[in-house]
Parts: structure tokens; C-alpha cells; sequence
């Protein structure tokens, strides 16, 4: 049950935003927690703020044409949820899936609102994408894909307007191609207006690993709370792109053993640990599937068809691959097993049910919004990289990187401590994340 004051506000995302149910979701979740806010300050009840935040800036959608390999026009449908930027230019990644409809796209721009506010950084929320699917996709196509991508997006972007950067299905390949668009269309060098770059050409160092790195960071230091630590622990990590392989790098660096890892079509499991280099062969360059991995590892590794890899028991659990791919009997079965800790790694993998369970069992709880921080973290350290023409070695970036987590984590341990839940790192997050939001969306007026 929400706040009597907050319901409305609810109805009214409802009503305005009709099948759109993963946004529904984020709000809901954030209301929620909101609830001990207007209780302690009813003064951000006031002046329609909180029905401001769940209404974008602006919404942009626009069609993307283009010639595949055999000479046929397709069509796709382009996004960019410009939802709040209180606290800076817009900044939110880019997400090429065929799931994707408004609906995706503004319940993440909506929750890196509040992500990026946790970074302590000068970034507002965004997000986009398109229901392109790239799997099986030639390189040109790709190619062309994103060319006619950023042929409309790139009159609504720039480095103090909106700063995309990468999401499902978009790496450094499809940076690279956008940003080439944007340099090409705009006759200017403006590195600072997408992140996720390539080294040479503006990126910064420990970007590609930064969403994993923080991820276990975050978790590190949860577990070290409760005198705990990554060494000696079993670990399972879905997915197996960018997030799901930098995480599985960083347990192991940790002295963890990760199990198991997953895409769409299933899981593996192999109880030596995952080797990361032949997953990362499979993955990043030959852009092949988990099953190959299996293939590749022989007797070792055994791969599970349509499985769910919350399955395979696990000190730790790592949902690192898509929104509501953890739900209430997988957390049960994960509880069940023993589980101890839990960090998403991914935004909102575990549905409601699955957070409730984690939470009333007292485990170790880690949201996404705070713990998958590190990555838009570090973009914003591009920017300034960018801004002032520099590059960082990799030990310094990665060092800014465990300082910004480790703050992250300790506003959100805070915070739920302030409002009288230790350890609910999902409350801390989300009131920490709103009040740096309101209270400059208050001192900027009605805008
Ligand atoms: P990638 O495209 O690199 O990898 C996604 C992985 O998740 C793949 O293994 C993919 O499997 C799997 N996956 C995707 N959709 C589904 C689905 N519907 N069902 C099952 N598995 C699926 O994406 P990222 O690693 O970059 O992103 C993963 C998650 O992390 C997303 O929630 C993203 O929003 C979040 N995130 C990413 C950040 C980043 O810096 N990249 C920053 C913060 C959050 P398959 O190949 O079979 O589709």
C-alpha cells in the first residue's frame, strides 16, 4: 500500500501511461519508499514535485529507415526519453533490442535519474533506443543502422544537452558508428557527446568494465558490513555481455568462483569456474552463444536449455542481463540454497515479489540503481576527460571508480538507517536518489 499522499500520484502515472507496465513498476517501487519521505518532510508532497518527476522533459520518436544486405528497406522505431535534468545535461544509454517500446525506455530513463543523482555526479536522466534487433546482423548493416539512428537523433543531443552512451545490444561497434554520424552531420569534434568511445578516439579507460567492476564493488562492500568477504564464495551471474563479464572478472580477481552465466537461450554451468577468457572469445569477438561456450569447454561445463540458472546453488547471485528476469519462485529457490547476497547488476532484474522475498529474509540486497552505478559513473568521467582534453591511466580511473561505489553505498546504508530500515539498501537508494533530485528541481522553479 502507498502513502495516502502518494496514491493519486500513482493513478495518474497509471492512467497517463497505459500499458506501459515495467514503468508502472519503477514508479510504483520508488513511491514506495517515498512514503517515509512525505511522512518526515511533507514539504516535497508540495508544488506537484513528485508528479513532475515522473513526467519526462520530453519524449522523442522517430522512424529509422534502412537498406539491408539484400536491398530491402526496413523499418525501425527510434527512442529518446529526456526525463530530468535537474542535475545536469541528460545521460543514459542507448538500448538496440526488439522488445524495446516507450514503455522500456522510460521506465530505465526513470530510473537513471535517480542512479545518476546517487553518483554525486552533475548528470540528469536519460535513456533510448530501438526495437533493431542486431542479432545475425552484418557488420554494415549495423552500420547503417545506426547511421540512420543518429541521422535524426543527433538534433537533440550534445555534450551540455543529452550524452547517450551504450545499453543492451549497443558497444563500442555502434558508438563508434553514432558518434561517427554525429562528428560527420554536426562538422564538429565533440567527444563529450557520447560515452562508451573507443580509446583512441575519447573513450576513458575501464569504461568497458566499469557497470561489472562497481557491481561487485558495491556488493564487496555490503558483504564487508556483515565481516564477509568475495574470497572462497561461489558466485552465478545471468547474462554473458558487457555487464555479465566484467562482473564475472571482478569476483574472480576477489577470489570468488562463478559457476554459472546465462543468455536468452539458457545456461552453463561449470563447477571450476567459469574460464573468462574462452568466454570472452565466444562473446565479445565471435559474437557467439552461451552454448558455444559449453561446446568449447567439453566435459567440464554443462549447458542447460531454456534453464534458469537460479537454479545453481550460490553464495551470491550476480542478475546481470535484463529486467524482470529474477522472479518470486526464483528468489525462493535462491533463498532456499542458501543465498546470502544478492546484486543486480542489471536494471530492475528482480520483480517486486522477488525483492520482498530477499528483503523479509534479511539477506543482502542490492538494487540496481545504486549498485549498477559505476557505469554512467565512469561515463561521466569521460566527459571530463573530454572536457579537458586528458586521458587517465587505467589504476586512476579505476580508483575514482571503488571511491564513487564505495559512496554510493554508504549514502544508501545511511539513508536507510535515517529513515529506520538498516540494511534496505532499496529504500536508501531510492530516498538518497530522489532528495538530490527534488531539492534541485526545487531551487530551479516550475520548469
Ligand atoms: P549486453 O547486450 O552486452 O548483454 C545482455 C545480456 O543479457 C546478453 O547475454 C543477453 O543474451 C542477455 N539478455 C538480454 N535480453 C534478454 C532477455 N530478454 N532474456 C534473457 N537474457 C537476455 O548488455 P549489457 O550487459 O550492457 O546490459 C545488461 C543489463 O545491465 C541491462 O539491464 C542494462 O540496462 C544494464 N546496465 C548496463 C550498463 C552498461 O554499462 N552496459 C550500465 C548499467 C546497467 P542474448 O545475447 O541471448 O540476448
Amino acid at each position: 500500500m502507498l502513502d495516502e499522499k502518494l496514491e493519486p500520484i500513482y493513478a495518474d502515472v497509471l492512467r497517463r501511461n497505459p500499458g506501459e507496465v515495467e514503468f508502472h513498476q519503477a514508479v510504483h517501487e520508488v513511491l514506495d519508499s517515498l512514503g517515509a519521505v512525505v511522512a518526515k518532510h511533507p514539504d516535497y508532497a508540495e508544488g506537484a514535485l513528485i508528479e513532475r518527476i515522473c513526467e519526462p522533459e520530453r519524449q522523442i520518436i522517430f522512424r529509422v529507415p534502412w537498406v539491408d544486405d539484400r536491398g530491402q528497406v526496413q523499418i525501425n522505431r527510434g527512442f529518446r526519453v529526456q526525463f530530468n535534468s535537474a542535475l545536469g545535461p541528460f545521460k543514459g544509454g542507448l538500448r538496440f533490442h526488439p522488445s524495446v517500446f516507450l514503455g522500456t525506455i522510460k521506465f530505465l530513463g526513470f530510473e537513471q535519474t535517480f542512479k545518476n543523482a546517487l553518483t554525486g555526479m552533475p548528470i540528469g536522466g536519460g535513456k533510448g533506443g530501438s526495437d533493431f534487433d542486431p542479432k545475425g546482423r552484418s557488420d554494415n548493416e549495423i552500420m547503417r543502422f545506426c547511421q540512420s539512428f543518429m541521422t535524426e537523433l543527433y538534433r537533440h543531443l550534445g555534450e551540455y544537452t543529452d550524452v547517450p552512451a551504450g545499453d543492451i545490444g549497443v558497444g563500442q561497434r555502434e558508438i563508434g558508428y553514432m558518434f561517427g554520424q554525429y562528428k560527420r552531420m554536426t562538422n564538429r569534434y565533440e567527444s563529450g557527446v557520447l560515452t562508451g568511445k573507443g580509446l583512441t578516439w575519447g573513450g576513458s579507460r575501464v569504461r568497458t568494465e566499469a557497470t561489472g567492476y562497481g557491481a561487485v564493488y558495491f556488493v564487496e562492500r555490503m558483504l564487508a558490513r556483515r565481516n564477509q568477504s568475495f574470497d572462497g564464495k561461489r558466485v552465478i551471474v545471468s547474462g554473458a555481455g558487457n555487464v555479465a563479464i566484467y562482473t564475472i572478472a571482478k569476483v574472480q580477481q576477489l577470489g570468488g568462483r562463478v559457476v554459472a552465466c546465462s543468455d536468452s537461450e539458457g545456461y552453463v554451468v561449470e563447477e571450476n569456474g567459469i574460464d573468462l577468457a574462452v568466454l570472452r572469445e565466444i562473446k565479445e569477438r565471435k559474437r557467439g552463444r552461451i552454448a558455444d561456450y559449453a561446446k568449447a569447454r567439453g566435459a567440464g561445463a554443462t549447458f542447460v536449455a531454456n534453464g534458469r540458472v537460479w537454479d545453481v546453488p550460490a553464495d551470491v547471485a550476480m542478475p546481470s542481463a535484463t529486467q524482470n528476469e529474477l522472479n518470486g519462485q526464483d528468489a525462493r529457490t535462491l533463498l532456499k540454497n542458501g543465498v546470502k547476497a544478492v546484486g543486480e547488476g542489471a536494471n530492475m532484474p528482480c520483480t517486486p515479489e522477488a525483492v520482498r522475498a530477499f528483503l523479509d529474509s534479511g539477506i543482502l540486497f542490492a538494487p540496481g540503481k545504486a549498485a549498477n552505478a559505476g557505469g554512467v559513473a565512469t561515463s561521466a568521467l569521460e566527459m571530463q576527460q573530454n572536457a579537458s582534453r586528458d586521458s587517465w591511466s587505467f589504476e586512476a580511473t579505476e580508483a575514482r571508480l571503488a571511491k564513487i561505489m564505495h559512496s554510493i553505498h554508504d549514502d544508501c546504508a545511511r539513508t536507510a538507517e535515517e529513515y529506520g530500515a538498516p540494511d534496505n539498501y532499496v529504500l536508501g537508494a531510492n530516498v538518497a536518489g530522489f532528495i538530490r533530485v527534488a531539492e534541485a528541481m526545487r531551487a530551479l522553479g516550475v520548469i
